[in-house]
This record gives C-alpha cells, structure tokens and sequence, in this order.
C-alpha cells in the first residue's frame, strides 16, 4: 500500500498502459516489505522539459525508467551520463541523487548480457551476428563489444543505421572486426540476436531469409527482444535445429534487477 512515507520510481513514456514494470516491481517490492512504489507515466512530450526538471525536486522519487519514445531525447537533457549512456546517446533508467542530479544509464545490453549467462551462454570469444541496429541493437552490440565478443556482423533495413552503429562501436572498441552484413552462410556464428521488431505479433515473418537461416549451426545461441511473442518465428526455427534460445521476456526479467539497482531499490539479481 502507498503511504505517505513510501518512497517512489517511475516509468515513463508514452503510450505506457503495456509496460510490465510497474507490476514486476511493486510485486518485489510487497514480497519483500519495502516501502517503495513504482508509477507507470504517460507523458506527452510538450512537458518533458518541465518533468525533468520536477524529477530534480521530487524529494521522495529515487529514479524513473524510461522507455519509448523517450530515450534518447532524454538522453541530451540530464546532468550525467554513464560512459556507455553517452556513447549509445540513449538512456533507459535514471537516477535522482540525493541533491536534486539526474543520472542516466542504458542497462538494455547488460539485461541481455544477462539473459544470455542465465541461459548458459558466454559471449567471450564468440562471433555474432546482430540484426536489427536501433535503441536496443546499439545497446546489445555495445554491451557484447564490453564483454569481449570476437567478432561483431550488423545486419539492419536502413544501411545508415547499420553504418552509424559501426561506426560508434569503431570507436568504442578498435581492436573488434566489425562486418557489415550476414555474408552468403551463418554457420561461422556462435550468436544471432534478433535486435529489430521483425517477428512481433502474429506477423509470422522471419528477420534474415529461410535460405540463409538454413545455414545456421544448431550449436547456435539464438536470442530474439521480441516480447510478444516470447517464442517468434525465428526461436521455433532455432529451437526445432537444436540451437540454444534466448526469449525477449527472458531479456526484460534480466534486466529489471539492472534497473532497479541502477535506482537504488534492489539488488542486481532480483
Ligand atoms: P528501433 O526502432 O530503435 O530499432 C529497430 C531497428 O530494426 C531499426 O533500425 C530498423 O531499421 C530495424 N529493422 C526493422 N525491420 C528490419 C528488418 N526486416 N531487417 C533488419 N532490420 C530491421 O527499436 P528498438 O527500440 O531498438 O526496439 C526493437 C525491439 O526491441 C522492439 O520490438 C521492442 O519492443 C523490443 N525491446 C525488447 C526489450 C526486452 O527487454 N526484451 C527491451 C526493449 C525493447
């Protein structure tokens, strides 16, 4: 129950009456006994100078997630930044220090580093192939160049994207081979990570063309973000080759102990 002693986080976006936070945290939070509450806010984006600057004063608010559309606009409005928060220019959780200062991380790759560990899956010195190179798949790519894959392949609709996320993680990572591209066969690869919308809802539609999945070594690890549903088009091939699987709500239930300790109300494994 809130009371009015209860210390607050907040999510926000818009629209957000399909997010799953706010009832994954207030369920730790009633388990556990603390004193705490998550709001879901639908924020139009005329007021998101004004917010921001209400998070500041907001005494018993300790930070707020934050998701679509909002990420990257928000990104360029706080007082500090992790350094890989600067670099992907997107933040998805902010802390509110004690005096007022806003802080933003990205904790999206680390929720899949996450995910991927839980699944038994190391990414050292494994070679991946990333589709899909926007908020999250910049995200992912730059939590897999932190946590030493080998080698990096960008596959996205939109060549410049693919080419301003190469050209980010060039940076970030100079000694990482970085390909544009799946190549003629996917069998060199020990990862494929579904990072676009591709699959979401009953579209049936797979992210790279059947023939070149065809190609894919059943001792894969397969990973999709897609969240609804858990097992898209492309996890019901990899599962039937023997290939390992990785879910998008496998993903979002990883990272909400990142997010949450980002913040200051849980501990890193919930
Ligand atoms: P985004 O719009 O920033 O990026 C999507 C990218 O996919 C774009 O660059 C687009 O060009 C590319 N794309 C679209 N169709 C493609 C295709 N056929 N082939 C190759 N590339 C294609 O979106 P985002 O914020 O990165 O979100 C992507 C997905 O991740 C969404 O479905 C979202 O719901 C999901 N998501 C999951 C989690 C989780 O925890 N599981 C967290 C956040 C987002």
């Amino acid at each position: 129950m809130v009371i009015g002693s209860t210390e607050l986080v907040a999510i926000v976006g818009s629209p957000i009456a399909q997010v799953k936070s706010p009832e994954n945290f207030n369920n730790w939070f009633a388990a556990h006994g603390e004193n705490l509450a998550m709001l879901p806010i639908d924020l139009h984006e005329r007021s998101l100078e004004v917010f921001l600057d209400t998070l500041r004063g907001w005494q018993n608010l300790r930070g707020c997630v934050v998701t679509v559309p909002y990420k990257q606009r928000i990104a360029g409005c706080l007082d500090a930044l992790s350094e890989r928060a600067g670099a992907l220019r997107s933040v998805n959780v902010i802390r509110r220090e004690r005096d007022g200062r806003l802080v933003g991380d990205n904790v999206d790759g680390e929720g899949f580093l996450n995910a991927a560990r839980q699944q038994g899956f190391a990414v050292a010195g494994k070679r991946a192939l990333v589709v899909g190179a926007g908020g999250v798949g910049s995200a992912i790519a730059y939590s897999l160049g932190q946590a030493g894959i080998a080698s990096l392949s960008l596959v996205d609709a939109c060549n410049e994207r693919s080419g301003a996320l190469a050209d980010l993680l060039g940076g970030a990572f100079p000694e990482l081979p970085i390909e544009s591209g799946a190549g003629a066969s996917l069998a060199a690869f020990d990862l494929l990570v579904n990072a676009s919308p591709v699959g979401m809802g009953d579209s049936g539609e797979l992210p790279l063309p059947q023939a070149l999945l065809d190609s894919l070594a059943p001792t894969a690890h397969v990973a999709d973000v897609v969240t609804s549903p858990a097992i898209t088009p492309l996890l019901a091939f990899a599962r039937q080759r023997g290939c390992s699987i990785q879910t998008g709500p496998q993903m979002a239930i990883a990272q909400a102990g990142h997010l949450g300790h980002f913040m200051g109300v849980t501990p890193l494994q919930l």
